[in-house]
């Protein structure tokens, strides 16, 4: 994820970038750049860094001149550390196309491959250079128009991209396109504008183009917008909208707040943690980060997980897929524990701290103890060359995207979705799973995003629910096996963001002391997905509710038994066990939301907490 900005008009296409991108921040900001461009000159500036540091650059590099043409971009990586040479704008071998790009093209390597074949020289690390290329490559052999080397290459590509391109050969001329990574066209008098959403533009024209998947548009001075679907190579009439929306609405996706944007992004960022990671053909999960150190992971006597909060839970779910699939000893332990209480590290011990910052302080030092100590490191972290991600041996990002909310959400599904792969990856070498399961798993996993997304849209008895119990002083949640870590996550969920006490346990401790909490104010939440332990924690349901107990039930859906036993039920797509954490997570975010909401509470910016913990 990441900010895009163009212009091409009469105004100074330097302010409405450099506005325009600061704007866009909330999407990303490890590194930025710009290319402007008038009949007298034309300048790549680019920063490691932020929007503002890329200001001054610019009043650096350029005086008081007019550029009427300028794409910007604000980056959050994917692929490649965040410094100047992989910040975008990218510029093709012959220096005559630059594109930014938004996105992850899943197939940058096989292209990249075939592309040095041909001669072509690569300055960043990133996937985004590859198009450019690319492009070139096509205008070059096909002698076509960059409209028409895009609209080519776009169908080579496998990935999500909003990109915008230009060609010094065409000096008034924009070519955009998407798929999968959002682009809005605002139509200006004589100008057009381009963003990753509208705020960059928001003060210039109020006459806005979604770009549809698929869709590009030709943005040519003196001319109307050219819109056109580059799969089936046909011209599509423009659509224009009429904004009006204010900044701040626009920034949060039309949500009220960022963490339930974030929650609604769970498909998409669930989506992007494994873009490019499951070869479909040969139906196994294919992981170089895993693959290049493959002794280690075949040899491997002992997994540690190192982690705090809500990616300490996600380490648990991972505890539980890696003993399952790899049959490998896996203890999860708090990072801040760990460092301070002298532990055993053997040196063919593989650790992997997961932080969502990367950032975390704990983890950090954790890391660092276990790495001086002999072990193999393995990273899951959702920033970019964060200090965690480079201080490990090797590693996975998440790739959900910037997460703005304090209360992590879609950070721990992508750290699940990223455990399950890495989980059945090892599997795989160690022949600790048949393929015919670890297909049938797959093909089950690349269909959760759909499924997550469509259970989004039926969520009005959340907000029932969140009504009826939104005063209450405690609440308990109870889950067994993989939704045991749900339950903790649900609890931390609703004390981070509505300040009610919660506590999470795994459902057949209750009677060892907690049952002794409840009577007829104790709302309890009981996640009871159909595979695994259902049988039991029927039995468990039947113990609360014979104390008099509210129960809200998190269930499969078609369940019948424990919904009878239920105040509420909430029920979910059913699923093999391990997938349960994905689905089961989102109703209780959801929940924590909307009570929250209902007690006035600021939910994007919690009392006393802060996104990353970087101080011990
Ligand atoms: N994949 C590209 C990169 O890592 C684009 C990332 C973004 O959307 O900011 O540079």
């Amino acid at each position: 994820m990441c900010g895009i900005v163009a212009y091409a008009g009469t105004k100074n296409a330097l302010s409405i970038l450099l506005d325009g991108l600061q704007r866009l921040e909330y999407r990303g900001y490890d590194s930025a750049g710009i290319f402007i461009s008038n009949p007298k000159k034309d300048a790549v500036l680019k920063v490691k860094g932020k929007v503002n540091e890329l200001r001054l650059l610019c009043d650096k590099e350029t005086k008081e001149e007019l550029f009427p043409i300028g794409l910007g971009h604000t980056r959050w990586a994917t692929h490649g550390k965040p410094n100047e040479s992989n910040a975008h704008p990218h510029v093709s071998n012959n220096k005559e196309l630059i594109l930014v790009h938004n996105g992850i093209i899943e197939n940058y390597e096989t292209l990249k491959k075939d592309l040095i074949q041909r001669g072509y020289t690569f300055e960043s690390d990133t996937d985004s250079e590859v198009l450019i290329n690319l492009f070139e490559e096509i205008q070059k052999t096909q002698q076509v128009s960059l409209e028409a080397a895009v609209q080519i290459g776009l169908n080579k590509v496998i990935g999500a991209y909003g990109i915008v391109v230009f060609d010094k050969k065409k000096p008034h001329e924009l070519i955009v396109a998407r798929l999968g990574s959002p682009l809005a066209i605002g139509i200006g008098k004589n100008d057009f504008f381009v963003g990753s959403d509208a705020t960059p533009f928001l003060e210039h024209t109020k006459e806005v183009v979604y770009l549809n998947d698929f869709e590009m548009a030709r943005l040519s001075f003196g001319e109307d917008i050219q819109v056109s679907n580059f799969k089936e190579n046909t011209q599509i009439k423009a659509i224009i909208n009429q904004l009006t929306f204010d900044l701040e609405h626009i920034q949060k996706d039309g949500f009220d707040h960022f963490m339930l944007k974030e929650i609604f992004e769970q498909p998409k960022a669930i989506e992007n943690s494994l873009r490019g990671r499951i070869d479909l053909l040969k139906e196994e999960v294919q992981l170089d980060s895993v693959q290049k150190h493959e002794s280690i992971f075949k040899n491997t006597k002992r997994i540690i997980i190192l982690g705090c909060g809500t990616s300490w839970h996600a380490g648990l779910v991972g505890e539980y897929l890696l003993e399952k699939f790899t049959r490998i000893p896996t203890e999860v332990e708090y990072a801040s524990e760990f460092r301070y209480r002298d532990p055993i590290i053997h040196k063919d011990d593989l650790v992997i701290p997961i932080s969502q910052s990367g950032e975390t302080a704990d983890t950090m030092a954790a890391l660092k103890l276990a790495k001086d100590r002999g072990a193999f490191i393995f990273g899951i972290c959702n920033v970019v060359g964060s200090s965690i991600s480079r201080e490990t041996d090797s590693g996975m990002y998440t790739h959900a995207g910037p997460e703005i909310g304090v209360a992590s959400t879609k950070a721990f599904t992508t750290q699940i979705t990223v455990l399950i792969l890495l989980s059945l990856k090892i599997a795989a070498l160690r022949n600790t799973i048949q393929a015919s399961e670890s297909k049938r798993l797959l093909d089950e996993l690349i269909q959760i995003p759909d499924l997550i997304s469509s259970f989004l849209k039926q969520i009005s008895e959340i907000k029932e629910i969140a009504k009826i119990y939104h005063k209450a002083s405690n609440m308990l949640y109870l889950g067994r096996g993989f939704n045991f870590p749900v339950a903790l996550e649900g609890a931390l969920k609703l004390k981070e963001i509505s300040y009610i006490h919660a506590e999470g346990y795994p459902a057949a401790e209750m009677k060892h002391g907690p049952i002794a909490l409840i009577d007829k104010e104790m709302p309890v939440i009981v996640i009871a997905t159909k595979k695994g332990h259902y049988d039991k924690i029927v039995s468990n349901v039947q113990e609360i509710r014979s104390r008099g107990a509210k129960i809200i039930s998190i269930v499969s859906s078609g369940d019948e038994s424990i919904k009878k036993m239920s105040d509420h039920c909430i029920e979910i797509p059913e699923s093999d066990e391990i997938f349960s954490p994905l689905f089961a997570t989102i109703p209780l975010q959801l929940l924590s939301y909307y009570i929250a909401i209902l007690r006035n509470c600021n939910v994007d910016q919690p009392r006393n907490l802060a996104k990353s913990v970087t101080v011990e």
